[in-house]
């Protein structure tokens, strides 16, 4: 696995690939704009050059962008679902334009709409988004999620079905966040866990649509549906897991992101730590 954290933007997007490497990042992920607005801010060719020629003299691999917190197109709401698909739209191309190749977002939560309508929502949304954009290769990741609330995404078999439904599947795969899944009751704290869900992964959509991970371990206990993130070894998940996971041959060159909380400073701990773990 390629090793790396979620990194500011702050002042410039250009400037995250230098904080990627100053933690020890070998990949990162960002958000290209304000993950709490809907507003976009023109990203300029100038600016994406200045980005990619950062990744390349700090050796890294492009990783993946996170879009916005506030896409939802699972919503019935026809404003909501609009915005989202415009959002998505737009950071899809901008994804393509910093050759990232990955942009990841939250499948979404139905709200009152039951999940069966919520599933053929964003397959549908996800069609129009592809329908309509310029990007030409980037991929969209559906983030696997602990289930609170009413998200959708918190059964492997939930995003099988998104896939299937679309018409552009073969640009749609898989991240999946270690402690999403935990907290939704997938128990990944052994190895044989980490089989047995690799296992179910490969059966519902295969192993290679997963593209990217988060690595983050989970303050909520197992099965409880509570999206609240810990460093690693220091929730209720454990450092075998990772043991596990960054050793896999299947995933020797996916980003695994750290998205854990305390900032840079406990970024670098982190990352020193799970670079311990490798065989
Ligand atoms: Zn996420
Ligand atoms: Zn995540």
């Amino acid at each position: 696995m390629l090793l790396g954290a979620h990194v500011s933007i702050a002042g410039s997007l250009a400037k995250a690939p230098v904080r990627a490497y100053e933690i020890g990042g070998e990949t990162f992920q960002i958000f290209t704009k304000n993950q709490m607005q809907w507003c976009i801010p023109t990203l300029t060719e100038k600016t994406a050059e200045k980005f990619k020629s950062n990744v390349k003299s700090f050796n890294l691999y492009f990783g993946t962008v996170h879009a916005s917190y506030l896409v939802n197109v699972a919503s019935s709401n026809p404003m909501t679902r609009m915005r989202s698909i415009n959002n998505l739209v737009v950071d899809l191309e901008r994804t393509e334009l910093l050759n990232m190749p990955y942009l990841v977002f939250h499948p979404g939560a139905h709200k009152d709409a039951g999940e069966r309508k919520g599933i053929k929502l964003i397959a549908e949304a996800i069609d129009q988004i592809f329908d309509i954009t310029s990007a030409k290769k980037t991929m969209l990741l559906l983030e696997t999620t602990a289930g609170s609330g009413t998200n959708i995404g918190y059964k492997l078999e939930q995003l099988s079905e998104i896939i299937a439904r679309s018409k552009f599947s073969e640009r749609i795969g898989v991240c999946v966040d270690t402690c999403h899944i935990f907290a939704a009751g997938y128990d990944i704290r052994t190895e044989s866990g980490i089989v047995n869900f690799m296992d179910l992964a490969d059966k519902s959509f295969g192993l290679d649509k997963i593209k990217a991970f988060h690595l983050n371990d989970s303050l909520g206990k197992l099965g409880s549906r509570i999206d609240r993130h810990a460093e690693i070894g220091k929730g209720n998940i454990g450092t075998r897991a990772f043991e596990v996971l960054v050793n896999l041959k299947e995933f020797k060159n996916t980003p695994g992101i750290l998205e854990t909380p305390g900032g840079p400073e406990r970024y670098k701990v982190n990352l020193k730590l799970l670079k311990t773990f490798r065989r």
